[in-house]
C-alpha cells in the first residue's frame, strides 16, 4: 500500500489544470529518526514534492500528499523552543486582538494550536480553545493551562465544538494553514464555528518571499500549499467571505498575515490593496512565475553541489547545522546527503539517533568544537545569525559555516 496519494485538481479551485512549474528530486520525509545507522538506511522514505501550478487560478501548490498518520506521527515542533517564534507570536496576537475591540469576553479558537504559546498571549478577559493533533504537545497545553482538544480540526470537531463550546469571535490557523489536505472542506468547517461577524486569521509563508527570496527551505512535504494573496481572494470570496487586511512580516524568511470576514463587513486595507497591486505587476496573476526561479535554483544548485564535491574530494569533513524540518529538502536538492558526516542539533530527542535514509548521526550541538568538522552548512537556514553568533569558538578555531539557503556563502 502506498504512503501517499497524488491529487489531480486544485486545492483552492478545483480546476484540474493543474501544470508542473518546478521539478523536484524525490525528498525524504522530515522528522524521521532512528536508533542504529542500519535502521535509518533501511527506512528510506523518499517521495516526490514536485510544484504545481493552477493554470485556472495560479495557486501553487504540492499534489503528492503523504498519509495523515505518516506526515504526522513523529512531529517534534514545538511553537514555544525559540525566542523569536515566541516574540512573533505575540505579535500575531496583538494584530488578531485589533479586530476583537470592543467584544464583550471574545471568544477566540486557535487551530493547530501546538503548545499553546499563541493563546497564552491574550488577555485573561478572552476565552480561548486550541486544537491540535499532536497527542504529547496537546497534553502539555492542557497541563499549562490552554484548553486543547486532541484531534485534526474538521466537520466533525467543529459540530462538536459549537454543542459544547458555542461560536467564536475569531478563529485563527498559523503555520498550519499550509498544511491543509482539503481547503474547500477545511474552510466550510471554520466558516461554521465562526459567529456571523466573526474574523479568521491566517498565516504562511508567502510565494513572493519564496520565489523572489529563493526560500527552498519551506518546501516540505507538510507544506501542501504555497499560498498568495490573488488565488486567496477568489477562494474566499466563492465561499462568501473576502480577504479585507493583511501583514507581511519576515518569519521564515518571509510570512504572511490574512483576515477574512463574511463579504461586505469590513473595507479593503490599503495594505491589501497595494500587495494585490504588485502580485499583479510582479507576473503573479500569470501562471508562469516560476520561471527564473528555476534558472536560478539550477544556478544555485551548481555552486552548491560543486564546491562541497571538490571540498570532500579534498579530504575535508562536512557536517549539517540543525535536523531541522527543512533539512532532509535542502541535502536532497542539492545532491549532497551523501558527503555529510554528522548533523548537530540542539534537540535532546533527536540527539544520538540517526538521519532516516540518510544514515549520519545526530551530535549535540556542544560538540561542535569537539568534533570540528571543516565546513558546517546551516541547514537550520532561518536560524543562520543566532547559529553563527552561538558558536565564534567553532570559527575563531577555523572551522566554516557555510549558508546554502538562501544563496551559498561561505561565513
Ligand atoms: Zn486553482
Amino acid at each position: 500500500m502506498s504512503i501517499y496519494t497524488s491529487v489531480r485538481s486544485c486545492r483552492l479551485c478545483s480546476s484540474k489544470r493543474l501544470k508542473k512549474a518546478v521539478p523536484m528530486p524525490e525528498i525524504q520525509l522530515t522528522e524521521k529518526y532512528f536508533m542504529t545507522r542500519e535502521e535509518a538506511l533501511n527506512n528510506a522514505f523518499k517521495l516526490p514534492i514536485d510544484l504545481y501550478v493552477c493554470q485556472e487560478c495560479c495557486h501553487a501548490q504540492i499534489t503528492d500528499i503523504v498519509k495523515k498518520d505518516i506526515l504526522w506521527g513523529d512531529f517534534t515542533f514545538w511553537s514555544g523552543q525559540t525566542a523569536k517564534m515566541r516574540e512573533h507570536l505575540l505579535d500575531v496576537a496583538t494584530w488578531t486582538q485589533k479586530f476583537l475591540v470592543g467584544k464583550d469576553k471574545p471568544h477566540v479558537l486557535d487551530v493547530g494550536s501546538n503548545d499553546g504559546t499563541f493563546l497564552k498571549n491574550f488577555p485573561s478577559e478572552y476565552r480561548v480553545l486550541g486544537v491540535d493533533p499532536a497527542k504529547d504537545i496537546a497534553r502539555h497545553a492542557n497541563n499549562d493551562g490552554v484548553p486543547t482538544i486532541c484531534e485534526f480540526f474538521d466537520r466533525d470537531i467543529a459540530n462538536q465544538m459549537i454543542q459544547n463550546h458555542g461560536k467564536f469571535d475569531s478563529v485563527t490557523c498559523l503555520n498550519a494553514f499550509a498544511h491543509c489536505e482539503d481547503m474547500n472542506e477545511f474552510f466550510d468547517a471554520i466558516k461554521n464555528v465562526l459567529k456571523p461577524d466573526g474574523i479568521f486569521i491566517f498565516e504562511a509563508s508567502y510565494l513572493l518571499d519564496i520565489v523572489n527570496k529563493m526560500l527552498l527551505g519551506t518546501i516540505i512535504h507538510e507544506h501542501m500549499s504555497h499560498h498568495h494573496l490573488l488565488p486567496l481572494c477568489t477562494f474566499f470570496e466563492k465561499h462568501g467571505f473576502e480577504l479585507f487586511d493583511i501583514f507581511n512580516n519576515d518569519y521564515q524568511g518571509g510570512s504572511v498575515l490574512g483576515a477574512v470576514a463574511a463579504a461586505g463587513q469590513h473595507p479593503m486595507s490599503n495594505n491589501l490593496k497595494n500587495a494585490l497591486q504588485k502580485e499583479r505587476d510582479l507576473g503573479f496573476s500569470s501562471t508562469n512565475y516560476f520561471s527564473d526561479f528555476n534558472r536560478r535554483l539550477t544556478q544555485l544548485r551548481y555552486s552548491v553541489k560543486s564546491s562541497i564535491s571538490h571540498w570532500k574530494s579534498s579530504g575535508s569533513t562536512i557536517a549539517a547545522y540543525g535536523a531541522s524540518r527543512s533539512s532532509p529538502t535542502l541535502l536532497s536538492l542539492f545532491g549532497i546527503e551523501e558527503m555529510i558526516d554528522c548533523v548537530f542539533d540542539d534537540h535532546a530527542q533527536k540527539q544520538g539517533k540517526f538521519v532516516g535514509g540518510q544514515g549520519f548521526p545526530v551530535l549535540n550541538t556542544k560538540m561542535l568544537t569537539e568534533v570540528m568538522p571543516d565546513f558546517t552548512l546551516v541547514t537550520a537556514w532561518s536560524h543562520l545569525d543566532v547559529i553563527i553568533d552561538k558558536n565564534k569558538e567553532y570559527t575563531e578555531k577555523g572551522g566554516k559555516f557555510v549558508s546554502i539557503c538562501p544563496e551559498f556563502r561561505v561565513i
